[in-house]
């Protein structure tokens, strides 16, 4: 589906197939010579179709589209390398560029697992692989990016596109603002009737901090309308980033209560909290909801650390968490 949502913007649903997310959305900025695409979809049959049947009906062809990457999940960067040709700008922050390019060249699904079971995740359903990654993201290391920094600005059509650096949802994570259209990209930022994840990327970085200074620093911007990447348009951005601090806000005192029951691990916090799924209990969640929960708990407990409300304790290769008083 396509739809023109302002002059020369056009919203793309991209299908998810068998993803919770169901559909990202896409947007094409018309301009006088380049158009701008942002977000692509996962490197899946059905998101390309999606892609090359919105830009025959748009009538545009693929050598004049460049790209804006909002960050590094695989369905906004998949496609790129199959739809980029040599000549095309790949717009993204440093940050993620490397974080793409490290999915695929590095031993960073290693690590990440090493991590993850320091932080209690059974290490025996740790098994993701630089493999699986191939089913979701093209040529992911070989893109040629072109790194944006915050305030840079893309011009497109009617369109002048300032590059906002809002990391939480990822380390790199950008939106793009266009000032006097009061028209914010938003990606994964902020999006309409879900949550965005806020998980640990490994190291200790509060992303979780991070996030919520992202959230405060779009909340000062004038916009009368965010584009998200899922989900429907927002018309309040003020309304919606005030309800997401309070969201979070309660997690971080929920998970106070739990530790009062003594130290634990990022997955035995995760088990403690409350999830909107329709699993009885902890023990049927499958592995990988376990292992977004785990990431979950990871970044608010980080940030509780951050704070100085709690503090980490070893237990032999595991670590801990425990209320400071
Ligand atoms: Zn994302
Ligand atoms: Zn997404």
């Amino acid at each position: 589906m396509i739809r023109e949502i302002l002059n020369g913007i056009y919203q793309i649903h991209i299908p998810l197939p068998g993803n919770p997310l169901k559909v990202l959305n896409s947007y094409l900025i018309k301009g006088r010579e380049r158009n701008l695409l942002v977000d692509t979809g996962f490197n899946w049959p059905e998101c390309k179709q999606a892609q090359l049947k919105a830009m025959t009906a748009l009538g545009i062809d693929w050598a004049d589209v460049d790209f804006f990457i909002t960050h590094a999940h695989a369905d906004h960067v998949g496609l790129v390398g199959e739809l980029a040709s040599k000549d095309t700008k790949v717009y993204c922050s440093k940050t993620d560029a490397q974080i793409v390019h490290n999915f695929m060249h590095s031993n960073y699904w290693a690590a990440s697992d090493i991590y993850f079971s320091q932080h209690g995740y059974p290490p025996e359903k740790l098994h993701r692989k630089k493999d699986d990654i191939d089913d979701y993201i093209s040529a992911g290391g070989d893109i040629d990016f072109t790194w944006v920094e915050d305030g840079d600005i893309i011009e497109v059509g009617d369109y002048r596109l300032k590059c906002i650096a809002t990391p939480g949802h990822s380390p790199g994570h950008m939106c793009l603002y266009d000032a006097e259209k009061k028209l914010l990209f938003s990606g994964d930022h902020i999006l309409g009737g879900i949550t965005s994840n806020i998980t640990s990327w490994g190291g200790k970085i509060d992303l979780l901090g991070l996030y919520l200074a992202s959230l405060r620093k779009v909340d000062a911007l004038e916009i009368d309308l965010v584009l998200p990447a899922h989900r429907e348009l927002i018309l309040d951005h003020h309304q919606r980033i005030a309800e997401l601090i309070h969201h979070h806000d309660s997690r971080l005192k929920e998970i106070l209560n739990i530790l009062r029951n003594g130290a634990m691990n990022s997955y035995q916090t995760a088990g403690h909290m409350h999830w909107d799924l329709t699993y009885d209990s902890w023990d049927e969640f499958p592995d990988y909801q376990k292992w977004f929960a785990t990431g979950e708990a990871m970044a608010h407990l980080e940030h509780l650390a951050e704070l100085g409300q709690v503090q980490h304790i070893k237990h032999g290769e595991i670590l801990m968490y425990q209320l400071t008083k």
